[in-house]
């Protein structure tokens, strides 16, 4: 996933605009702690740190991440398009959202 709630604020923040210091990040979906993996080779994406159910950035290859990145750039530079947002929810809970408390699983 490209982003992420940085848990001092609940601020959503992208990968590749933040740093290791601003962590602990927390996933926007379950809530789980996420990390940030910023290295050279692959974009900048926060990956659960533990493994979990959840389903939000699962499967998400190199080339999802880059044409999401890719979208959302191209987006913001349009004129007559505002408020755009990564990785929006849909509004519909997901069934590790809806849990009142939820839980970072291991599978
Ligand atoms: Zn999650």
């Amino acid at each position: 996933m490209l982003t992420a709630l940085r848990t001092s604020n609940n601020e959503k923040v992208l990968a590749r605009s933040s740093a290791k210091p601003d962590a602990p990040f927390m996933c926007p979906a379950c809530r789980c702690e996420v990390v940030l993996h910023k290295g050279l080779i692959r974009i900048p994406h926060f990956a659960h740190k533990a493994r979990v159910a959840c389903r939000l950035g699962a499967g998400e290859t190199e080339d999802h991440l880059l044409t999401k990145l890719s979208l959302f750039d191209a987006l913001r530079k349009e004129a007559n398009v505002q408020d755009v947002e990564f990785e929006k929810s849909s509004g519909h809970p997901s069934p590790m959202s809806s849990r009142s408390s939820p839980a970072c699983l291991w599978r």
